[in-house]
């Protein structure tokens, strides 16, 4: 099966040629970990999960490593500002970061390196990059010399003034050009730091990633992902430093980004304050709901996110399971040859999820009107999107004797009562709830609430 995938290096949707057609490489950029997802986040965690099923499907052996960044300037300053430990947080926030991708149904990657375990493979990259004359070390700094690659900006296809404008690249009295990148820096008292031939500090994030992809993957591999506001600096410096060091034409073969979730039209993220966090929508929806939500926009086009959109996504759910449970085969199929070639062509073709989710709707509609194959297509299909696996979808939010929409209208009444001073009546539906085993959690955003 012919894969078609847009490449940001070449601007072009290409053909999809592996490197080694008996093992495919993939990389994408992982969290850092000093805070909840949001949905932003979350969007290429689901979108390259469906990539991967793909390639799976199609080549005998698949590599996904999606790292995990735990040391970071952001980590640092979280840590201080709520007085815990940097070990601490990393561990409650992974914790976290597991909880929300598995309640959206994301798959777990081959390999989820977190970089305070790779600090050698970092060390002994900076110093290639010095040996060769890439990096120079400046008042117990390692830089990047950007000067010194010839096509640095290939990806971004910026001239370096735009990306110096573009990034606030920090301007320091030790550079030698503006553009200059850290790969090496001092650490300050109390904070992680390692022994380097530099003196004691700690990398810079694109290192990170250049020394976990190579670890895991080599020193050329096929796909790299990750989302649109990591082109530049991030990806632009990981393919800097990689190529640099391994004497290569390519970091990756082919680059993917995602585009924007945006909230009426704005980017979503932190810095704005418009996010919606993956357990905050966990709160209202559920994870399978927000997944094919996520999937109704293709990945590169900006996706605008609302609780409109999802509790659409749960009704269109509701429907397909109710056609693929007329499915009467004990197995799915899973040769990709043997599956709808409209769905498949769709999936093929630079993952065009809207268009394979409108493809489930149409085989929904003619296994209702009684056609069995539809229906083991219908569910042999999803599983490319990770839809449609959970046997208990209908019995999930009845299980409690309680609606989704009847917990969350007592929380509003609770609410309404809460500002009304009416405390006894906020107990009443609180322990009315707890009855039912929901449990309220009040929290700085809001009211939200867990099964007990
Ligand atoms: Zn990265």
């Amino acid at each position: 099966m012919e894969i078609k995938l847009y490449n940001t290096l070449t601007r072009k949707k290409e053909i999809f040629q592996a490197l080694d057609d008996g093992h495919v490489r993939v990389y994408a950029c992982g969290p850092t970990v000093y805070d909840k997802i949001h949905i932003g986040n979350a969007r290429p965690l689901v979108v390259f999960d469906v990539l991967v099923n793909l390639l799976r499907a199609t080549f005998p052996k698949v590599t996904y490593v999606r790292n995990i960044t735990d040391v970071d300037d952001k980590i640092n300053a979280r840590a201080a500002e709520r007085g815990v430990s940097i070990n601490s947080l990393c561990g409650e926030t992974i914790k976290q970061f597991h909880q929300d991708t598995n309640a959206l149904l994301v798959s777990a990657p081959d390999k989820e390196p977190r970089a305070t375990q790779h600090i050698a493979q970092m060390i002994a990259m900076i110093g290639q990059l010095i040996d060769k004359g890439f990096a120079y070390e400046a008042e117990g700094h390692v830089l990047f010399s950007v000067a010194n690659m010839q096509d640095y900006g290939a990806l971004s296809g910026r001239s370096l003034d735009e990306m110096i404008a573009g990034a606030r690249v920090e301007v320091a009295p030790y550079k030698r050009d503006a553009a200059d990148f850290v790969l090496w820096k001092p650490s300050q008292e109390g904070l992680p730091s390692w022994d380097s031939p530099w003196g004691a500090g700690r990398p810079g994030w694109h290192i990170e990633c250049s020394a976990m992809a190579a670890e895991y993957l080599g020193e050329e591999f096929d796909i790299h992902a990750g989302g649109l506001d990591l082109i530049f600096p991030h990806h632009e410096n990981e393919i800097a430093q990689s190529r640099c060091a391994h004497d290569t034409n390519h970091m990756a073969r082919y680059w993917l980004h995602n585009g924007y979730v945006t909230v009426d039209g704005e980017k979503m993220s932190k810095s704005l304050g418009n996010f919606t966090t993956v357990a905050k929508a966990l709160s209202t929806h559920r994870g399978e709901a927000i997944r094919l939500a996520l999937l109704s926009s293709h990945y590169r086009a900006p996706f605008d996110f609302s609780d409109k959109l999802v509790k659409g996504a749960q009704i269109i759910l509701d429907k397909l399971y109710r056609a693929a449970a007329l499915n009467e085969a004990k197995q799915p199929l899973s040769e990709p040859d043997k599956l709808d070639a409209v769905f498949m062509a769709a999936l093929s073709d630079d993952l065009n999820t809207p268009l394979a989710l409108t493809r489930l709707q149409a085989l929904a509609s003619e296994a209702n009107k009684g056609s069995r194959e539809a229906a083991l297509q219908l569910l042999s299909c999803a599983k490319y999107l990770n839809l449609l696996e959970d046997k208990n979808w209908f019995k999930s939010d009845h299980a409690e004797g309680i609606e989704r929409s009847e917990i969350e209208a007592l929380i509003e009444a609770r609410n309404a009562a809460r500002a009304a001073r009416d405390f006894a009546q906020a107990d009443a539906i609180r322990d009315k709830l707890a009855a039912k085993g929901v449990r309220l959690l009040d929290g700085p955003d809001g009211t939200s609430w867990e099964k007990s």
